[in-house]
């Protein structure tokens, strides 16, 4: 089950959350999420791009809209034409099973007439840079009287480009019972001005730690290939190690016995270790594996808790997990003691998009690697 429907997204979104390859809550959805959708009120979210925080917000405002009512509920404030249309993008996507609820990017280039005409259909969410905005807003060009959610997203940013009128104008001029939304990666104090002044004393404040979860001595790298092909690719890849060692990871216990059996049938030095071992196998497995007499160690994901080899060359993801933090666990097992390691995925084209998407929302450079 895709992992945002405990947190209160509609299935008919989480379903075309799964189609994108995003399954698992990042800790700013998980956070922001179950707040927005729910409750709601004045929100203040501390985190980076890349955290995944366009969703965190996005779904919220889907979900609260009504595509019935022609005009603009939702207004999202970013602070330059690329990150707009990245916005605008991203909310039209979500939609494709859900209501039909209509996004419009506004932002200084383009011709404005085009923008306008594109206002005058029914529109529910608009994403403008401030400066467009107000142009719009001057010309009398947008009618945001209806408007109930006000998302400033990469306050910071917005601010540094010089933008503290335009956003004071904003909030000002905004009806006082729309719920206002902030995020930002960092907390200056003009930002801190701006919250003071505009939003809810006791707004609601998540912030997300800006440390990295990976160890930058980690090479994340990705072989794609067809999920009929794995074995064969894994076998030429395995070849070309020489006697390098390895845990390679499947998702299953019936997974990992079935590739151990196939890889020692090709003549590998494989050990499968899962939970339905006795204490006395796992044990002997580990030791092997320790003392380096087995090079190969195939595994769960819930057995490699608490591995704690050294110098193990690389990981390899026979099967990407579905969480995250699994991916986070299996990649953690190598480059151990300041040594650098490998974080190699066979990954078929669902899984590929969902190792993109990780790459981004937890930051690491991923390069397709050859045989
Ligand atoms: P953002 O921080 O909103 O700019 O998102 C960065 C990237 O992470 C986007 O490409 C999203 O599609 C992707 N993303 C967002 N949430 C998740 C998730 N829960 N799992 C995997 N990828 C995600």
């Amino acid at each position: 089950m895709n992992g945002f429907t405990a947190l209160g997204v509609h299935p008919h979104i989480a379903k075309r959350l799964t189609e994108l390859g995003i399954e698992q809550p990042t800790p700013i959805q998980e956070q922001t999420l179950p707040y927005l959708l729910e409750k709601g009120g004045d929100f203040i979210g501390m985190a980076q791009t890349g955290t995944g925080k366009t969703a965190a917000y996005g779904l919220p405002l889907l979900q609260r809209c009504n595509h019935k009512q022609r005009q603009v509920q939702c207004l999202v404030l970013a602070p330059t034409r690329e990150l707009v249309q990245q916005i605008a993008k991203m909310l039209f996507k979500f939609t494709k099973y859900y209501q039909p609820i209509y996004t419009v990017g506004v932002y200084g280039g383009p011709s404005l007439d085009k923008q306008i005409a594109a206002l005058k259909k029914p529109t529910q969410i608009v994403v403008a840079t401030p400066g467009r905005l107000i142009d719009l807003i001057e010309r009398k060009q947008i009618d945001l009287s209806f408007l109930k959610y006000l998302v400033l997203d990469e306050a910071d940013e917005m601010l540094k480009l010089g933008f503290k009128d335009d956003l004071d104008y904003i909030l000002t001029a905004a009806n006082t019972r729309i719920q206002k939304w902030l995020f930002s990666a960092t907390m200056p104090r003009d930002i801190e001005a701006l919250v003071k002044k505009h939003l809810y004393h006791q707004a609601k404040k998540v912030i997300i730690s800006q440390k990295s979860v990976l160890n930058t001595d980690i090479k994340h790298e990705y072989i794609p290939c067809k999920t009929n092909e794995k074995l064969n690719v894994l076998i030429q890849f395995l070849n070309k190690q020489k006697d390098k060692r390895a845990i390679i990871f499947c998702k299953t216990k019936k997974a990992t016995e079935l590739l151990n059996k196939q890889l020692i049938a090709k003549g590998f030095p494989s050990q499968a270790i899962q939970g339905d071992m006795t204490q006395i196998d796992r044990d002997k497995v580990m030791r092997a594996f320790k003392n380096k007499t087995l090079r190969l160690l195939i595994s769960t994901d819930v057995s490699a808790r608490g591995i704690d080899v050294d110098n193990l060359a690389f990981v390899l993801h026979y099967e990407m997990p579905d969480q995250i933090d699994y991916y986070t666990h299996r990649a953690g097992r190598t480059a151990r003691g300041g040594r650098k390691g490998a974080s190699i995925a066979l990954v078929d084209e669902k899984e590929l998009r969902f190792l993109k998407n990780l790459s981004k929302s937890l930051n690491f450079e991923l390069n397709e690697t050859v045989i």
